[in-house]
């Protein structure tokens, strides 16, 4: 099997052929017209099977999507699906970082807890669509902490640690990452047979 990798982001493209050893994957550069969905979903999943079909449906292939966010307990579960463009502006990191931490000022280190989400939306044609997904739980620093990673990486501090995401070595983060939890079920329950060939 061929399975597409539904983003126009080469990076994480890079980034799920190492979690898919064994299996042969194409990006989605091979159709520079075919349109990119709009993600109207109100959950993850909702989003990755928005890409997944919409990939699907443009190219006649088994197509692999993913979507992923923080989701922090104190703000009811902010910025969940708008975690790329919570401060406005679409991938503005530092405005991001900034506005969640001015949203939990004044909140406890008890009360500070979150998790990143990670779905997966597997769409074959003719069949329907699955999806599954990978959480990693933690709670959100009081200061920023790290060079390392991307996003909301130096405000997260996994469970069982005291160093944020940022700042622990990238092995670690790859082996807790709510991704990494996401890719090992789907190696287990969609891709066991494709990777055993
Ligand atoms: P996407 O699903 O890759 O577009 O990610 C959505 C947004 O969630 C990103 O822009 C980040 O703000 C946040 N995010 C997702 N995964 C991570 C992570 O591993 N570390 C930090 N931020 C993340």
């Amino acid at each position: 099997m061929t399975l597409l990798i539904a983003t126009r982001n080469a990076h994480k493209l890079a980034e799920i052929r190492e979690m898919l050893p064994g299996i042969t994957l194409r990006g989605t550069e091979a159709w520079p017209e075919a349109p990119d969905p709009e993600e109207t979903g109100e959950t993850f999943e909702a989003n990755a099977r928005i890409k997944a079909e919409a990939w699907c449906a443009a190219t006649g292939l088994p197509a692999l999507a993913d979507d992923s966010g923080l989701e922090v307990e104190a703000l009811g579960g902010e910025p969940g699906i708008r975690s790329a463009r919570y401060a406005g502006v679409h991938g503005d990191t530092a405005a991001n970082n900034a506005k969640l931490l001015r949203a939990l000022e004044g909140v406890p280190q008890g009360r500070r807890g979150a998790r990143f989400v990670c779905a997966l939306a597997l769409a074959l044609p003719g069949q329907p669509t699955r999806t599954l997904r990978g959480v990693c739980v933690g709670r959100i620093a009081d200061a920023p902490s790290g060079a390392g990673g991307f996003g909301y990486d130096p405000l997260f501090i996994p469970e069982g640690h005291s160093r944020s995401f940022a700042d622990l070595p990238a092995e670690v983060k790859a082996t807790l990452s709510h991704r990494a939890q996401a890719f090992a079920r789907a190696r287990a329950e969609w891709f066991a047979a494709e990777a055993d060939r």
